[in-house]
């Protein structure tokens, strides 16, 4: 007939699912809808995207007369009689007798009350767990329980499920049957080739639908999901492909002139070689800095690991060829210290002069923070207008404060986690004609594949090497008052040895003013107390700039024997002779966070320790992680780990994320290929003109703030 009734014929399209109403499903009168609206389903798409939790294998189940104690088992049982009881510690404790037709079981739950009016009699469930041998019958405590309804087949998907919205997961379930069956003649549109998808052995999309609501065994299950996550990685590494590209494309970069003498005399006079991990950094980065695009480029390195480095041979690099280069630090303190360090790295240096009669001149490095002022401030400034400073160290505000440069060619932003979308369309504001080379640092080390994902639109590098001689850190967990006392004779002990130490005070994220507050009152504590023998000092967040800095310098000049803290110290700061970190209800705080606080110590040549004091001695596997890992990485995988599916995108954001089933940690393998096909796919069409329908995928699932928070960095 017409055209109209061929594109009719086409395989569903996602945008199409979008638009059918789920009220248009048998089954779904006023008060059904309602209740799916509020459990967030509005649409047949977002049906089917709702996917099971897990699903019963009921080939595995067992008969309650076969089950013995030890042994982990599924059952599937009837609901015979539920009892309530207040035990001694006003906990509530729930038994539940329940039966198969060949025996019955006892449950116990424990802190579940809410199980009393889950589990009403006559309700048959599915409850997985180990058998106990309980005075002589078989019970169960805590057993993960499934209410599974009348759904018969070997393999039942279990919904996720609020105590709110009571939408049972086999009326879902029905409904999603329904949804497909109803597919069923157009089919669903796949936006992956067949090519690829044999390639990388991945089922057809309509396939892995049917098979993740509905799958024939636990393989079928396993092979849905796969396909399923691989479309959700595609959509974004697709989108930041795509951006990535786009950048490349529309902006010019300066071609740096790498490989000079400039950055050989650097490396020359430092007291130490390189380590391997630097050698290549520098490399990478070179090579990104003579393409004619800009680089933007993020270098992952834990603490310690000699970033400063890497970083001043990238500044060099541009400052070479006659441009000029910035180092900014997310905070003042941080940016003088900085300053410190990178003008005695610089020490004696000279740059190329041909207005000069000896054809040289000494390396110009300035500092500018807000505590730079008056004739200080205006000889930078001019210095940076006209050229004659060739690397300026400061904070963001040096390219937001209308600060202008002759000519720069090369940014690098040390800690990452302040450096927004906003502040890198400054700086490409900065220069009309060019972008300059964009050099991200930061300490937190992110597994590689996290960062594919999160920095997709990065490229990346990582200082994966300590320089040698390090001397490892010894963790320990002080648990109680007890082990605390033990810590602050240890601390004294190492500052009669000579030593210094830092203190840092407990995070309290909800306020600044109450975690002034505790750091003032532990200050006074200890020197009233436990360290009212040595010389204590004071930092944190609300103090003016120049009393941190008359601080710091204190403690730097050993001056000061131990610094009770807030965190404003956890990055940056550097002082070889301080060996003992303390921090305090360490349990407040996050894997990543201690161990940056921690890197504060180790930097020098004696043997460093840091406890991690805790009121609680309730079990912790974040303190155990760190006391038996220093190794950044590792700890990065285990905080992931700990932390659980997708975390790592979804505290960022609310709402709907499309990244559903795509784990960041299990998923390894499959964000690789998924990058390497976007790459394919927009190298090829870099509109997505050809691929209307991965096209308008990604318009509908992701969302702009999600796009956006992709590439915050
Ligand atoms: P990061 O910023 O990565 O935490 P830094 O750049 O501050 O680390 O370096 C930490 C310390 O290690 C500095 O004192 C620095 O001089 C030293 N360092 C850097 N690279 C090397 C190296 N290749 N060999 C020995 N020491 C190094
Ligand atoms: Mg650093």
């Amino acid at each position: 007939m017409t055209s109209a009734s061929a594109a009719s014929e086409a395989p569903l399209t996602f945008d199409e699912l979008a638009q059918i109403d789920i009220a248009r499903l048998k089954g779904v009168g006023d008060a059904k809808h309602r209740a799916l609206n509020e459990y967030g389903i509005q649409d047949v798409l977002e049906l089917l995207m709702t996917y099971p939790r897990r699903w019963v294998d009921r080939t595995n189940q067992q008969r309650v007369a076969d089950a013995s104690a030890g042994e982990e088992v599924l059952l599937v049982v009837e609901v015979r009689g539920v009892e309530e009881r207040q035990m001694r510690n006003r906990r509530k404790m729930v038994n539940v007798r329940v039966g198969d037709g060949t025996g019955t079981l006892r449950i116990t739950f424990f802190n579940q009350p809410w199980r009393a009016r889950q589990l009403t009699v006559g309700l048959v469930v599915a409850i997985h767990g180990k058998v106990e041998d309980y005075r002589g019958s078989l019970q169960m405590t805590n057993p993960i329980v499934d209410l599974i309804g009348d759904r018969t087949g070997r393999i039942v998907p279990i919904y996720p499920q609020s105590e709110k919205v009571r939408i049972t997961t086999w009326e879902l379930a029905a409904l999603v049957d329904q949804a497909l069956r109803r597919c069923d003649s157009r089919g669903i549109a796949d936006p992956v080739s067949e090519n690829d998808r044999e390639r990388l052995g991945l089922i057809g999309r309509f396939d892995a639908l049917k098979s993740i609501h509905g799958p024939e065994s636990m393989a079928a299950a396993t092979a849905a999901r796969r396909r399923l996550a691989f479309d959700e990685l595609l959509r974004v590494q697709v989108e930041l492909v795509r951006r990535k590209r786009e950048l490349e494309r529309t902006s010019r970069g300066i071609q740096h002139v790498v490989g000079g003498e400039l950055v050989e005399r650097f490396v020359s006079t430092l007291p130490f070689p390189l380590t391997g991990a630097q050698q290549r950094a520098i490399a990478e980065i070179s090579s990104d800095m003579v393409s004619p695009q800009p680089m933007h480029r993020l270098l992952q390195g834990d603490v310690g690991a000699g970033k400063t480095i890497v970083a001043v041979a990238a500044l060099l690099n541009a400052v070479q060829g006659g441009h000029q280069g910035a180092l900014m630090a997310p905070t003042e303190v941080l940016a003088e210290q900085h300053g410190t360090g990178v003008r005695a790295l610089l020490d004696g240096l000279a740059v190329m002069d041909n207005d000069n009669l000896f054809g040289e001149r000494p390396l110009r490095v300035e500092l500018l923070t807000n505590r730079v002022t008056g004739q200080d401030r205006r000889d930078v400034l001019a210095g940076l207008a006209d050229g004659s400073v060739d690397l300026v160290i400061g904070t963001h505000a040096l390219i937001q404060d209308g600060v202008e440069f002759a000519s720069l060619g090369a940014v690098v932003v040390d800690e990452q986690h302040r450096f927004g979308v906003e502040q890198r369309a400054a700086l490409r504001a900065k220069s009309d004609e060019v972008v300059p080379d964009l050099l991200v640092m930061t300490a937190t080390p992110i597994p590689r594949t996290a960062a594919m994902t999160v920095y997709g639109d990065l490229d990346v590098s990582a200082l994966d090497e300590l320089p040698p001689g390090r001397t490892p850190i010894d963790t320990h967990w002080a648990a109680g008052p007890l082990a605390e006392a033990s810590v602050w004779a240890s601390v004294r002990d190492e500052v009669a040895a000579g030593r210094q130490a830092y203190v840092v005070c407990p995070l309290i994220e909800e306020s600044e003013n109450l975690e002034v507050a505790s750091a003032e009152e532990t200050f006074e504590q200890l020197v009233g107390g436990e360290l009212s023998e040595l010389r204590v000092g004071l930092l944190h967040g609300r103090m003016s700039s120049a009393d941190k800095e008359r601080t710091m310098d204190a403690f730097r000049a050993r001056d000061i024997d131990v610094l009770v803290a807030t965190t404003v110290i956890e990055v940056g700061v550097d002082v070889p002779n301080a060996t003992v970190m303390v921090v305090l209800d360490a349990d407040r705080f996050g894997i990543a966070q201690l161990h940056q606080l921690r890197g504060r110590v180790g930097r020098g040549e004696h043997a460093s320790s840091c406890w991690l004091v805790t009121s609680s001695e309730e079990a912790n596997p974040r303190i155990d992680a760190l006391v038996a890992s220093t190794d950044g990485f590792e700890l990065a995988e285990i905080d992931l780990e700990l932390r659980g599916e997708g975390t790592l995108m979804s505290t960022a954001q609310k709402g709907r994320s499309d990244l559903r089933l795509a784990s960041l940690r299990r998923d390894r393998e499959l964000i690789e290929q998924a990058r390497e096909v976007a790459f394919r796919i927009i190298d090829e069409d870099p509109e997505l003109t050809n691929s209307e329908v991965l096209r308008s995928e990604i318009a509908l699932l992701l969302s702009e703030r999600e796009g956006d928070y992709l590439t915050k960095s």
